[in-house]
């Protein structure tokens, strides 16, 4: 008896160590530019992938990146499948009941962009009947539906909505200010233009399962990086600009 007990205690034991250096599973977004995207020798890099490696380190926390498409991070999370999730995700109420989120860590909005040679839409107003591009499961799809007056076409991820726009399926794309900013510098070049104001500002935030502990423990890393100048440098290396109050 008194070694069933010992061999039952040691199992124990065993697995609640195994449990304590199990990295915490942390997801990203398959393509965010600049946020999260794959570098040209295939690994991610970006601000969020950045931002967290070092609130990481920080807080003391080992995990392990899984990418995913972004309307699959939120139920990710609500079902504890990942403990956390960085994905230039937008605080929004809604998502709030569901899931716990990190103080704010950028402020967005979102933006219009349409094809280089069109000057007939400059505000939402111009695409009554059009068809807009956008992500699924993203507050541009709240955005874009609550509108009402155009079609609006869902894609999983970035490349698909862009394309969308680029092979003339779609009179604009409607996505978050930093993301169009990046696409029309670099691949849309001279292919694609920004429209209209910025709607909707809007701010990200790491989640987390409701109540998760780590929200504190982030928070607190994130605050030291905001008064240590860290956070400045990664933004400053990423965004070329000082971060947006
Ligand atoms: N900021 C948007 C949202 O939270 C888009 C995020 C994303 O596509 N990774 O819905």
């Amino acid at each position: 008896m008194k070694r069933i007990i010992s061999m039952v205690f040691a199992c124990l034991m065993l697995t609640s160590t195994a449990f304590a250096q199990e990295p915490l599973i942390v997801a990203h977004d398959t393509n965010f530019k600049p946020f999260e995207f794959k570098n040209t020798d295939g690994n991610y890099t970006g601000f969020d992938i950045e931002l967290w490696a070092a609130l990481a380190k920080k807080a003391g926390l080992n995990y392990k990146f899984q990418p995913m498409d972004f309307n699959g991070i939120v139920p990710g999370l609500q079902t504890n499948q990942i403990d956390a999730g960085i994905a230039g995700m937008t605080i929004t109420p809604a998502r709030a009941k569901v899931i716990s989120f990190s103080d704010p860590y950028y402020n967005s909005g979102v933006q219009m962009i349409v094809m280089a040679d069109r000057d007939d839409i400059s505000s939402i107003n111009d695409l009554e009947g059009k068809i807009i591009s956008t992500k699924l499961g993203t507050s541009s799809e709240t955005f874009a539906k609550s509108f009402g007056k155009a079609e609006v076409k869902l894609y999983p991820n970035n490349d698909a909505m862009f394309m969308e726009l680029i092979s003339g399926g779609a009179d604009a794309v409607i996505f978050d200010l930093p993301v169009v900013q990046d696409f029309a510098s670099t691949v849309g070049k001279g292919r694609v233009k920004l429209a209209g104001p910025l709607y909707e500002g809007q701010a990200y935030g790491i989640g987390f399962p409701k109540g998760s502990a780590l929200v504190e423990k982030v928070n607190k890393a994130l605050a030291e990086m905001k008064a240590d100048g860290s956070y400045d440098e990664l933004y400053m290396k990423w965004f070329k600009t000082a971060p947006r109050k």
